[in-house]
């Protein structure tokens, strides 16, 4: 059961995430589970700013930031807990933070934070609110073990990216982990943070604590991975644009893979990988909402037959048309044409080609001028901005004809650009002017998901 910084971001919402442990004992308590928390929400990013703050020689804010942030863990603590675990945890987060102050002074005065020191500093964050998750369930009488998820996660040296080591951290999981589990202990630990073999703090990079609990999970064997969020799942599009989606109840990886690339940002697919591998479902659940079902990604897509699973837009791109006879049954002039986005850093989204021209799509268009002069040497250029993708994703386009038909008629009379069914099939994809993404995404979804 892994909590987000949202899910544990006040005493309140830690109280439910206590809540929603007890439920799952109650549910299935032959097997405790393995409970990885996020910082509280904003710390990490709070904590990056103290580590700037002491590079740029300000110590005084950077202290100044700190004793804040002591404040509100303190405040939280104390309003979990009473007696004496009250004061073994407000001692322990003092500690934590304690420690924190000092290296913080010291990089202030060298004005230099590395890499390694980085990590050191934001691993504060995951430390601390996993300590007091672990006192929270305690005082609730549920039978919990804090552990320091530096004994577990074996990471190499490359700090704030740092990669796990899977061998090593199973084994360590096996032997740490799994014995209390076996005495009937909720284990409590901090996600993101790992230690190298020399045991200095390393990090996963943002958002790593997902990658952490879908690598604990896949260590020890879960039935299942439960991702609580804010969110209740992924949902069939996006609510900014289609009045009341729903929540998918079932997707695939591959699947989940296509919309992550459209912003669906509830969790980066590849960090769910190491449960995939080992097919393990990945729930993903709202800790404001405990009894809504929401996402369970697996291998399989969970689509009925006729149906998509999700649509997805991207919005605010620049169509790049290129045209050159010259191209005619000539070879190497894709590579030609491609040499200049690598050339200029630039990302190629979405691609449709004919015999003379190529159309691509592009996202960031810092160095579009400079593209455009480049390809002019060999082609003609149009550069078309304010379009937009829309994505229809499911597993069910490989097998089903109609649902290809069923899409460009809900869209017609809707000037399209590009459309491409992508090589693994399991989307479809159309450019359009970004104007029309409202209607359009309104029709696909009422096409495929019923009327609001
Ligand atoms: N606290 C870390 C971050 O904000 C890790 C996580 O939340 O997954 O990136
Ligand atoms: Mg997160």
């Amino acid at each position: 059961m892994k909590f987000g910084g949202t899910s544990v971001a006040d005493a309140d919402a830690i109280g439910r995430v206590a809540s929603i442990v007890r439920r799952q004992i109650q549910l299935d308590p032959e097997e405790a589970p393995v409970v990885v928390v996020s910082a509280l929400s904003g710390v990490t990013d709070r904590l990056i700013a103290v580590a700037r703050a002491a590079e740029d020689g300000q110590g005084d804010a950077a202290a100044s930031a700190l004793a804040e942030l002591l404040d509100r863990h303190v405040e939280i603590a104390a309003r979990l807990t009473s007696g004496s675990a009250q004061a073994e945890l407000l001692a322990d987060v003092r500690r934590e933070f304690d420690g924190l102050i000092g290296l913080v002074q010291a990089l202030a005065v060298l004005r230099e934070v590395s890499p390694r020191s980085l990590d050191a500093v934001v691993a504060v964050g995951e430390l601390a609110s996993s300590r007091m998750v672990a006192a929270a369930l305690l005082e609730r009488r549920i039978p919990a073990a804090w552990m320091d998820a530096r004994r577990v996660m074996r990471t190499d040296a490359e700090h704030t990216v740092a990669v796990p080591d899977l061998i090593d951290t199973c084994d360590r999981a096996l032997e740490h982990v799994a014995p209390l589990l076996a005495q009937g202990k909720v284990v409590v630990l901090g996600g993101f943070i790992g230690a190298t073999a020399n045991n200095i703090t390393t990090t996963l990079g943002r958002g790593g604590s997902d990658y952490s609990a879908a690598i604990f999970g896949s260590c020890l064997d879960a039935d299942e991975i439960q991702i609580w969020t804010d969110v209740d799942g992924m949902l069939t599009a996006d609510p900014r644009v289609v009045a009341q989606p729903r929540v998918v109840p079932r997707l695939s990886f591959a699947e989940a893979s296509e919309l992550a690339y459209f912003g669906a940002k509830v969790l980066h697919p590849s960090t769910i990988l190491p449960a995939v591998s080992k097919n393990i479902p990945v729930r993903i659940l709202n800790s404001h909402r405990p009894d809504n079902p929401g996402t369970t990604i697996t291998r399989e897509t969970g689509a009925l037959d006729g149906q998509l699973s999700a649509i997805a837009c991207k919005r605010d791109v620049t169509v790049i048309d290129i045209t050159s006879t010259r191209m005619l049954m000539a070879h190497g002039f894709l590579r030609r044409l491609f040499e200049v986005f690598e050339r200029f850093k630039t990302a190629v989204d979405v691609v449709t080609t004919s015999e003379v021209s190529v159309s691509v799509t592009v996202d960031d268009t810092r160095r579009l001028e400079a593209i455009a002069d480049n390809l002019r040497n060999f082609a003609d250029v149009a550069c078309e901005r304010e379009m937009a993708i829309i994505c229809a994703v499911g597993e069910n386009l490989r097998m089903d004809a109609t649902l290809f038909g069923r899409a460009v008629t809900a869209l017609e009379r809707i000037p399209l650009r590009l459309v491409s069914q992508a090589a693994s099939r399991r989307n479809i994809t159309f450019v359009l002017r970004d104007a029309d993404v409202p209607h359009a995404m309104t029709r696909l979804h009422e096409q495929f998901f019923g009327r609001a």
